[in-house]
């Protein structure tokens, strides 16, 4: 009786920012033993180098003109090495090849109904080539590639501030809310541009079209975050406007991946006099305090992320036959209980977001597509993240948004009651991604505590 609905705001009765606090206060410790502590939860394979921003040429450079490319590059000659954002933003550590196919393992075996894990045994660190089906929210990592992806250790790669700014990361950010003009044509879907790279031309003319008239919806959105009257803890005051259930579902998901990317990059920022890392109060203060519909939106993707993991618990126990490591029984039980630790404690608050009430109207399956495909784009717009350890992290998250809407919206479903795998990479980005959001909301108190001790002093 006590369930946030997509509809709802944050602030709801039954799920207050409180009981979220306290359910991460309860969940984060597991999180993070599980996430820093397990060979299969802290390492990530992942495409990063060989793939090429589909929808604009990045040849050129991010911001699209080779003036602005060339300057940015004069200018970080003139900044010491270590602060450079390129340094700043450069993968650490030694990156295990993509293993041959002798060591892949076989793919699993699709599980029988009601089983996610029947005849499934992933390696700690070795993979099967990913391959996407078409319940799927991601694209597949293997689409252009011949060699892939790399392994990365997420604790050597962590996500903090990096210097990746300006018109690069602006015209991702802005490409990724212009996904939410569901009623407008906008980029071609996955499914439309095909594997082939050629298909880019159609693609970046069409980024231009939809520039301008997306350009003007920023800008309507942009007024709408400024607006004095928003409560502390409100929507997005998009259901002011005639506009659907599911749309802005979608704007939340991602306008809560930013705020927690914004967090972490102003928690553990460079401070350039000092060379220190140390949390940047006057980051969060200009990039969240002010908005605090961007927060709202971070604490509704961890409900959302909370019920995901919830619900997909019961499929990951050992009676369900998931293997987590193959060859190592004692890694299998220790990682499967570490896991079980935070899909039991994610559970402790019942019914803590209501799935059910998406897709049910008329338009139901259709905007279901639409919605998936248009998460497909976002996760290909990773591609044009013009720094390593963003793209990395972006990459991984927009895979562990992807992979909870799986969990919750084609698990348990009447029209497809074969339950969808879920490979080692899903499962890694989904926990990681509910980790990032756990640390957010975490430095988001710690930060709150640090403004009013300052408020207090003034
Ligand atoms: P941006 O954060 O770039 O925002 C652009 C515009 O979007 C804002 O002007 C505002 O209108 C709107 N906006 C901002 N936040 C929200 C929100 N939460 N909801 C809705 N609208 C919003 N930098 C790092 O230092 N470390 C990282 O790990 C990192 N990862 C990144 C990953 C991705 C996928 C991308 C695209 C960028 C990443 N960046 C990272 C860059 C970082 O996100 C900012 O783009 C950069 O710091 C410049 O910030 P900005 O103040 O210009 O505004």
């Amino acid at each position: 009786a006590c369930a946030i609905s997509p509809k709802a705001i944050v602030s709801d009765a039954c799920a207050s920012y409180s009981t979220l606090e306290r359910l991460n206060r309860n969940v984060k410790p597991a999180l993070d033993e599980l996430t820093q502590t397990t060979d299969f939860f802290s390492h990530y394979r992942v495409n990063l180098f060989h793939k090429k921003c589909p929808f604009w040429n990045d040849e050129n450079g991010m911001c699209g003109n080779i003036a602005c490319a060339v300057e940015t590059l004069d200018n970080e000659e003139d900044i010491p090495p270590v602060w450079r954002a390129k340094e700043l933003g450069k993968l650490e550590g030694p990156r295990a090849q993509h293993p041959g196919k002798a060591v892949q393992k076989q793919e699993p075996v699709r599980p029988l109904k009601g089983k996610l894990g029947e005849g499934v045994g992933e390696s700690c660190v070795v993979e099967y080539d990913d391959e996407c089906d078409d319940r799927d929210y991601c694209v597949p990592e293997d689409e252009s590639a011949t060699s892939k992806g790399d392994y990365v250790s997420l604790l050597r790669n962590p996500e903090r501030f990096t210097g990746y700014a300006g018109d690069g990361a602006k015209q991702v950010w802005d490409a990724v809310y212009r996904e939410n003009c569901f009623q407008r044509s906008s980029f071609p879907h996955y499914a439309a541009l095909g594997k082939d790279t050629s298909a880019r031309g159609p693609a970046a003319m069409d980024f231009k079209a939809v520039l301008d008239a997306a350009g003007r919806q920023h800008v309507l959105e942009q007024t709408r975050e400024h607006n004095p009257l928003t409560p502390f803890v409100a929507n997005t005051g998009l259901e002011a406007e005639d506009e659907c259930l599911e749309k802005r579902v979608f704007y939340r998901v991602m306008s809560g991946m930013h705020a927690s990317i914004s967090t972490h990059l102003c928690w553990d920022f460079l401070n350039q006099t000092t060379g220190q890392w140390q949390p940047n109060l006057g980051c969060y203060k200009a990039r969240l305090h002010q908005f605090p519909d961007r927060i709202s939106n971070l604490y509704f993707n961890y409900a959302l992320l909370s019920r995901a993991i919830a619900k997909l618990g019961p499929y990951l126990t050992a009676e369900q036959g998931y293997t987590f490591c193959t060859g190592d029984p004692a890694q299998d039980a220790e990682t499967r209980e570490k896991v079980l630790a935070v899909t039991t404690k994610a559970a402790s608050v019942p019914q803590i977001f209501d799935e059910s009430l998406m897709f049910k109207n008329g338009e139901g399956p259709s905007l279901k597509e639409d919605f998936r495909n248009r998460f497909r784009n976002v996760s290909r717009l990773m591609d044009c993240v013009g720094c390593d350890k963003c793209r990395l992290w972006g990459k991984l998250q927009t895979a562990g948004y992807g992979t909870a809407l799986k969990v919750l919206f084609e698990f348990d479903n009447n029209d497809h009651p074969e339950v969808p795998i879920l490979k080692r990479t899903e499962l890694v980005a989904l926990f990681n991604t509910y980790a990032r959001l756990s640390s957010s909301m975490s430095a988001i108190q710690k930060f709150r505590a640090m403004e009013e001790e300052e408020e207090n002093k003034g």
